[in-house]
C-alpha cells in the first residue's frame, strides 16, 4: 500500500497536496522578519533573478508597512506572489542568506514574500495604474509568466497589450504544471486578476497563434509582438510500445491532475521515466494520488539525476522508490502498457552503455515518460529571420531581448530551453522595456 489513500472528494485531494509553504501570519511575520541581518552587500538580492530588494521588504514587512513591502516585491518581479511559493529558495535567495554559513536556518524569504502579496491581493490593493497611451500596441504570444510579466510592464509605459493565449486560462505552467502542493490554481488566478484589474491588459483566451497568415496579421496590426509560448509536449522517446494506451507525458499526466484534481484515476502501479525535476513532481503527485506502488527510473546514477535533492526527497517521503543505472528499452504490452524493460547501465570511458544480457521488465499499469518538453521549432520557422539556438531556443539579444527580427521580443522557457517561473518574469520586464526602447529610439 502506498502513503497516501486514494483522494474521492476535494476534501481528501487538498490533504493529499496540503501545501508545503503554508502562508505565515502577522506573528510569524514579525519575528521572522526580524531576524534579517540587512548586510550590506544583500547577497539574497544577488541570487534572486529579478534582483528584488528583498532587505527593503523585509524592513517594511517589520515596520508593519505591509502594502510597501509589496511594492518593493511587484516593482522588480509582477509574478511575486507566485514565485514566493514556487520559486527553489533553498538554490537561490534562501541558499544565499549568510546564515547558511552559521549553521542557522536562512530565513524564510519566500514565505514573508507571500505574506506582502496575499495582503495586497486579498484586500485588491491598486498599488499601480497604466501608463499615458502613448498610442502604440503590443502583441504578446503566451500568457505564461513571461506573456504575463510583459504585459504588466508595457501597460505601465502606456502601450495597449493584447495577450493571444491558446490555453482557456492564464499563467501557462505555474496553473498547468507545477505541484498542487506548492501553489493553488485559486492562487494563481488571483494574481493574474489582481494584476489584469489595475493595468487592463486584454487577454484573448483559446487563442492558438499557429499559421503564418495570423503571424503576418499580427505584425500588420501591431507596433512589436513578444513571444512568451514556452515549450511544447512530452518528447517522444522513440521506445519501441511507446504509443499504448496508459503511457503518457508527465507534463500531460500533470496538466490533467491540476484540472481535474480528485476526478483524475491514477491506476496502481506506476512506472515515472527520468530523473528531472518534472520526473520527481509526476512521481510524488502520482504517490499522493493513492498509487500502491510508484518507481521513478533513471538511466544514470542518483548522483547524476538533474533534480534537485530537495525535490528527490519531497518523492521519496510521498512513498516514491528510486530506481537507478537502468534505461528503458521497450514498453511491454498488447494494446495497454504491462511493464517497461530495462536494461542496466553502467559508464564505460566516461560514456553511458547498457550491459548486455542485464534486461528485465518491471510491471505496471502506467508509465509517466518524464523526458523532457520538446521545443517549438515548428512555430519558430513561421517567423522570418528568427534565429534559433541547436537546442531550438530563441536566440535573443540580452540587453533588451530583442530576437534577430527585430519586431519580435522573447522570453521564458522559450529562449532558456526550461527553468524557473522567475526567470520568465525576468524576461518579460526586460523585454518590455527592451520594446520601450526600441520603439522610442
Ligand atoms: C512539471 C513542471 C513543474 C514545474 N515546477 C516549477 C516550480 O516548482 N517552480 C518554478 O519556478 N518553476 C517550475 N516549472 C517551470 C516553470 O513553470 C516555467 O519555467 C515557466 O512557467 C515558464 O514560463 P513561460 O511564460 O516561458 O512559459 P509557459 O509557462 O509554458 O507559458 C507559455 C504559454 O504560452 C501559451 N502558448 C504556447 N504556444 C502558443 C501559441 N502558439 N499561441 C498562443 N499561446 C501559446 C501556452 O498555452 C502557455 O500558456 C515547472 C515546469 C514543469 C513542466
Ligand atoms: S522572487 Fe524567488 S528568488 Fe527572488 S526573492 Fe522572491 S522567492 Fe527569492
Amino acid at each position: 500500500m502506498g502513503e497516501y489513500k486514494r483522494p474521492v472528494t476535494e476534501e481528501d485531494f487538498e490533504k493529499n497536496f496540503k501545501l508545503k509553504k503554508p502562508l505565515m501570519n502577522a506573528t510569524e511575520v514579525y519575528y521572522e522578519s526580524s531576524r534579517c541581518l540587512y548586510c550590506y552587500d544583500a547577497p539574497c538580492i544577488q541570487a534572486c533573478p529579478t534582483g528584488i530588494d528583498i532587505p527593503l521588504f523585509i524592513k517594511q514587512l517589520q515596520t508593519k508597512n505591509t502594502e510597501g513591502a509589496a511594492k518593493t516585491i511587484y516593482d522588480s518581479n509582477w509574478l511575486g506572489n507566485a514565485c514566493g511559493t514556487v520559486c527553489p529558495t533553498g538554490v537561490l535567495c534562501e541558499g544565499a542568506c549568510v546564515y547558511n554559513h552559521q549553521d542557522v536556518p536562512p530565513l524564510q524569504i519566500g514565505r514573508l514574500q507571500n505574506y506582502a502579496t496575499t495582503q495586497v491581493i486579498s484586500k485588491e490593493k491598486q498599488l499601480y495604474t497604466p501608463g499615458d497611451d502613448n498610442g502604440k500596441k503590443i502583441a504578446i504570444i503566451g500568457a505564461g509568466p513571461a506573456g504575463i510579466a510583459c504585459a504588466c510592464e508595457l501597460r505601465v509605459l502606456g502601450y495597449q497589450v493584447t495577450v493571444y493565449e491558446a490555453k482557456e486560462k492564464p499563467s501557462g505552467l505555474t496553473v498547468y504544471g507545477i505541484a498542487p502542493y506548492k501553489i493553488t490554481n485559486e492562487e494563481v488566478l488571483e494574481e493574474i486578476n489582481y494584476l489584469q484589474n489595475q493595468l487592463g491588459f486584454v487577454v484573448k483566451y483559446n487563442s492558438p497563434i499557429t499559421k503564418k497568415e495570423q503571424l503576418e496579421l499580427l505584425e500588420r496590426s501591431y507596433d512589436a509582438i513578444f513571444l512568451g509560448v514556452g515549450l511544447g509536449k512530452t518528447s517522444v522517446l522513440g521506445l519501441p510500445g511507446e504509443d499504448k494506451k496508459n503511457v503518457i507525458g508527465a507534463v500531460e499526466f500533470i496538466e490533467e491532475l491540476r484540472m481535474k484534481h480528485h476526478l483524475l484515476k491514477v491506476p496502481n502501479k506506476v512506472i515515472v521515466i527520468g530523473g528531472g525535476n518534472t520526473a520527481m513532481d509526476a512521481a510524488s503527485e502520482a504517490a499522493r494520488m493513492g498509487a500502491d506502488e510508484v518507481i521513478l527510473a533513471y538511466r544514470r546514477s542518483k548522483e547524476e539525476k538533474g533534480a534537485y535533492t530537495f525535490e528527490y526527497d519531497l518523492a521519496l517521503s510521498a512513498g516514491v522508490k528510486g530506481m537507478f543505472n537502468i534505461a528503458p528499452v521497450e514498453i511491454t504490452g498488447e494494446e495497454s502498457a504491462t511493464g517497461v524493460k530495462f536494461s542496466k547501465t553502467h559508464v564505460v570511458n566516461g560514456k553511458l552503455e547498457e550491459i548486455e544480457e542485464s534486461e528485465f521488465v518491471i510491471s505496471c499499469d502506467l508509465v509517466i515518460k518524464a523526458t523532457g518538453q520538446a521545443k517549438q521549432k515548428s512555430f519558430f520557422d513561421l517567423i522570418p529571420d528568427l534565429e534559433i539556438d541547436a537546442k531550438s531556443r530563441i536566440i535573443v539579444k540580452e540587453d533588451t531581448n530583442q530576437t534577430s527580427n527585430p519586431k519580435y521580443f522573447a522570453g521564458g522557457d522559450a529562449i532558456n530551453g526550461g527553468a524557473e517561473v522567475v526567470n520568465g518574469a525576468y524576461d518579460g520586464k526586460l523585454a518590455a522595456k527592451g520594446i520601450h526602447q526600441w520603439l522610442t529610439k
